[in-house]
C-alpha cells in the first residue's frame, strides 16, 4: 500500500514537471551541499528536457561548493523573486516548510508546489509531496525521480547528486547511509561523478582561517554533566575573522565525543545565533530539542536559529 502511494506521488510529480515550462527551484536558508547539489542536478535535468528553470536561494552559499557545475546560475535573493506568478511550478528541495526557503514572495504565489525532502518535520506543504524520511538526502530521492522522468544522468548531474549524498551522510559516516545510498553512489560514479573534487572541497581542503576557527571552537568545548551535553561557541567576531561559512563540519566533528548524549555548536552572525545539534544515540531525538527553539531537522542532526548575542562572562558564555 505504502509502495503504491509512493508510486502515485512519483507519477504525479513527473506529470507536473513534464507539463510545466517555467519552473522555479528553491532550497532552504543557510543552504548546504544537499540543498545546492539537488537544486543544480534538477536544473540540469530539466534544462535537458527544454524547460526554463530559475534557481533561487535567500542566502549566499558556502564557498566550498563553488566547484559544482552551474553554480553561478543560482541567484541569491533575500526577499523578491520577480514576477513569481509567471512560474508554472515551484519545486522546493530539502526544506521542511516553504518558510524555510527564506523567500517571502513565495507566500503570495498560487503556482503548484512540488515538495521533495527527507526531514521528519516536513509539513507536507506541497501540491505533491515526495517526502522520504529514510532517504539519506534529498539528492537520493531526486535520483529516483530523475530516473522515472527518463532523464539521462550526465556527468555533471551525477556530480551534483553525489555532492548532496556525500554532504548529508557526512562522507558516508552517518547512520542514514543505507545499502540503497551506496547503490546509487555506485551508479553515479559509473556515470562519471567527480568524487575527487567532492572529497577535496567538502572534506579535506580547509583554509588557514578555517582551521584557526576550528581550533577556537575545539578549545572552548565545555561539558554539562547534568544534561550530558557538550557545547561550544563561536562569536560574530570569531566568524568575521574567517572565510568559512559551513560550520557543519565542526558540528559533525565534535558529535563523535563518546561521553556526550548530544553536542551543540552555537555560532553568531548578523544578530542571529544558529545552533547545530547532533547526537549519536538511537534513543534520543535531537530534533525535539531544536523544535523547542523554533527549529527542527532529523533525529540525529538538527538545528535552530534564534536572535541574540553570544557574550563571554566569568561564569562562561551566555546568550543575551
Ligand atoms: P545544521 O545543524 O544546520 O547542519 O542542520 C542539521 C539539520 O537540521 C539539517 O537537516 C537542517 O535542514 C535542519 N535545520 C537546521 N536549522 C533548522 C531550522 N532553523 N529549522 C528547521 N530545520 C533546521
Ligand atoms: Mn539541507
Ligand atoms: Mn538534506
Amino acid at each position: 500500500m505504502r509502495y503504491e502511494l509512493a508510486n502515485i506521488q512519483l507519477n504525479r510529480a513527473c506529470y507536473l514537471l513534464k507539463k510545466s515550462k517555467y519552473i522555479l527551484v528553491c532550497g532552504h536558508t543557510r543552504p548546504d551541499g544537499d540543498c545546492i547539489g539537488s537544486m543544480l542536478a534538477l536544473k540540469l535535468a530539466l534544462n535537458s528536457l527544454s524547460k526554463r528553470v530559475s534557481c533561487v536561494i535567500s542566502d549566499t552559499f558556502p564557498p566550498n561548493l563553488w566547484f559544482l557545475p552551474g553554480i553561478e546560475q543560482i541567484k541569491s535573493r533575500k526577499k523578491k523573486v520577480k514576477k513569481i506568478k509567471k512560474f508554472d511550478l515551484i519545486v522546493s528541495l530539502d526544506s521542511s516548510s516553504l518558510e524555510r526557503s527564506g523567500l517571502e514572495s513565495l507566500r503570495a504565489s498560487t503556482s503548484p508546489v512540488l515538495n521533495i525532502d527527507h526531514h521528519q518535520d516536513n509539513s507536507l506543504f506541497g501540491s505533491v509531496n515526495i517526502v522520504k524520511l529514510k532517504a539519506s538526502s534529498s539528492a537520493e530521492i531526486l535520483y529516483n525521480l530523475l530516473l522515472r522522468l527518463g532523464v539521462e544522468i550526465t556527468r555533471d548531474i551525477a556530480t551534483c547528486l553525489l555532492c548532496g549524498i556525500f554532504f548529508d551522510t557526512d562522507a558516508f559516516r552517518n547512520p542514514n547511509t543505507t545499502s540503497r545510498t551506496l547503490e546509487i553512489t555506485s551508479k553515479l560514479l559509473s556515470k562519471g561523478a567527480c568524487a575527487k573534487k567532492i572529497v577535496r572541497y567538502l572534506l579535506q581542503e580547509k583554509s588557514l582561517s578555517t582551521l584557526k576557527l576550528w581550533g577556537k571552537a575545539l578549545a572552548r568545548l565545555s561539558e554539562n554533566r547534568k544534561l550530558g551535553i557538550v557545547s561550544t561557541v563561536l562569536s560574530e567576531e570569531d566568524i568575521k575573522q574567517s572565510e568559512t561559512e559551513g560550520l557543519e563540519g565542526i558540528a559533525n566533528y565534535i558529535s563523535c565525543l563518546p561521553q556526550a548524549k548530544a553536542t551543540l555548536l552555537l555560532s553568531e552572525k548578523n544578530g542571529l545565533i544558529h545552533g547545530n545539534l547532533r547526537t549519536q544515540r538511537d534513543d534520543i531525538d535531537i530534533s525535539k530539542l531544536a523544535f523547542l527553539f523554533g527549529g527542527g531537522g532529523h533525529k540525529k542532526a538538527a538545528g535552530f536559529t534564534i536572535s541574540g548575542k553570544l557574550v563571554k562572562t566569568r561564569a562562561g558564555w551566555k546568550v543575551e
